[in-house]
């Protein structure tokens, strides 16, 4: 646990954090996580943290060294998507029992997990993963992944991030350190080139990632490594031979992009895909890099031809929603992808932002929302669901745009709803996505089934019951849109369609 708290020290004290430069050397010992409130649920541990960051990785063995629950609790719970390897949806565990803990059984267990492993699915690697019980128990994971590398003739990487280490941020960073220790760097790619960049921090959600990738590839630019949405083992081996990165969540993997910049001069950028002329900046941004690493200027011109001819066919695309979206206003309940850029996005189609989440934005995020906004009484750390529900009942916005956890309130109140954080069935990446969120909120508020569930009830319909008006001002607005769009453009009807 030594070297393990050194290590949590090391990532507590991140200089290309803002936040972190923000604080004095005391606070920024005890870290990014907040202090836990009584009956609240805690969010993530350091490991499901780990695990979130590294279980992408397709082709390679994610073997959880703990009892069983521990796998249960963070087997693949986001979205992400593969362009080939399955073999890391399949659930390794050495499923430690209370026998073995008290015979002292668990690296024995490990050995053996690892040589099962390699006889019956030979990947390129197998990542174990330690956890609560076999941190307190004392198993030494580098020592037996160490013995096993040798014996086996494969790469077992330690990922040394128990859960009783913090919170799921601070797991994220266990595991860029772990990748940084134990793979980048390992191999020398044979085909280096001048336009080799890495993009962290992308997970490759719903397979969002194979949106942009198509518009790099257009440009010459091969992407070196995707980390970790839809990865290869040597591809994040060969990482250092990138000659720029993107950072895509910041919160996410900053220490691995900043110490890549520091081990290697790859020099980053924090940016997005999310929002059409986001996506245009992050491309313009990648392709200014890699000219000041080398590139050929020219690329500076393809790349303004190619975001030109995009953003075209994007807002004739979007037109086709502007009538039914003009002026709905929509709350944004989400920690995940990034406000700001949302926010603009949404607000380049004429919708109006009634309220925005900016828990877990940077001072640096907070000041473009702010400026987008003109105005920062829309911005809100944390609204209780107590509060959103009134919200949302009383009528203030036509849709909630939100993780899986507030789905209900919104539902509750009768209110449309879109998943838009790691959860999401869709693509909302690039200027493709950017139509597709579009089409999804245009899906959801005019869905016919809202007109139908704020219909009174039957039984409330009988003679003698009260003729209530419809009880928020909600229902009364948008009952009437829904009204006077459905079924008289072309662009309600198809929505309606797809419904069905
Ligand atoms: S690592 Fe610890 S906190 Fe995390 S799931 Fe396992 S037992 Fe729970």
């Amino acid at each position: 646990m030594t070297s393990l708290s050194a290590k949590i020290q090391d990532v507590f004290d991140e200089p290309a954090c803002d936040k972190n430069r923000g604080k004095d050397a005391k606070a920024r010992k005890e870290g990014c996580a907040r202090p836990l409130t009584p009956g609240a649920a805690a969010g993530g541990c350091a490991f499901d943290g780990a695990k979130i960051v590294l279980q992408p990785i397709t082709d390679v063995a994610h073997l959880v060294h703990a009892p069983l629950a521990c796998e249960g609790n963070s087997w693949d719970n986001r979205g992400a998507a593969s362009s080939g390897p399955t073999l890391w949806r399949t659930s390794f565990t050495t499923d430690l029992t209370e026998l073995d803990v008290v015979m002292g059984q668990g690296e024995r267990k490990l050995f053996k997990a690892i040589r099962e492993i390699k006889e019956a699915y030979a990947p390129p690697a197998v990542f174990v993963y330690s956890t609560c019980v076999t941190a307190l128990i004392g198993d030494d994971i580098e020592a037996v992944c160490k013995r096993a590398a040798e014996k086996f003739g494969l790469a077992v990487v330690p990922i040394n991030a128990p859960g009783l280490a913090g919170s799921k941020n601070l797991g994220n960073k266990l595991a860029a350190e772990a990748l940084l220790d134990h793979v980048i760097g390992t191999v020398e790619p044979d085909d280096a080139g001048p336009y080799d960049i890495n993009i962290l921090g992308e997970f490759n959600l719903s397979g969002e990632f194979w949106l942009i990738k198509p518009l790099l590839d257009r440009l010459g630019i091969r992407v070196r490594a995707c980390i970790p949405g839809d990865a290869r083992y040597l591809d994040i081996a060969s990482a250092h031979r990138a000659r720029a990165a993107m950072v895509v969540c910041s919160t996410a993997l900053i220490n691995l992009a900043r110490k890549m910049d520091e081990r290697w001069h790859i020099p980053f950028f924090e940016g997005s895909f999310y929002g059409i002329s986001d996506t245009s900046e992050a491309l313009r941004k990648i392709a200014e890099l890699l000219v000041r690493k080398g590139a050929d200027r020219e690329i500076l011109d393809r790349t303004e031809t190619l975001i030109a001819e995009q953003e075209a066919i994007a807002w004739e695309k979007l037109e086709a929603y502007r009538r039914g979206l003009q002026g709905k206003r929509v709350l944004l309940n989400t920690g995940g992808v990034k406000s700001w850029s949302v926010v603009h996005a949404l607000m380049e189609i004429g919708m109006e932002i009634v309220g925005t989440s900016v828990k877990k934005s940077t001072v640096e995020d907070k000041e473009r929302i702010k400026q987008i906004l003109k105005d920062d009484n829309h911005m809100f750390e944390q609204m209780a669901a107590r509060d959103l529900y009134t919200m949302l009942s009383e009528g203030k916005a036509d849709i909630m745009l939100s993780g899986g956890r507030t789905q209900f309130v919104a539902l509750k109140a009768k209110t449309p709803w879109l998943d838009i954080n790691q959860e999401r069935q869709h693509p909302y990446a690039g200027y493709d996505g950017m139509v597709e969120l579009v089409r999804q909120i245009d899906l959801a508020i005019h869905n016919p089934i809202w007109s139908q569930v704020r219909e009174r009830a039957p039984w409330d319909c009988q003679p003698g019951v009260k003729d209530e008006q419809p009880s928020t001002k909600n229902e009364t607005a948008t009952v009437h849109s829904a009204q006077e769009f459905a079924g008289t453009t072309p662009t309600i009807s198809a929505s309606v369609e797809e419904i069905r």
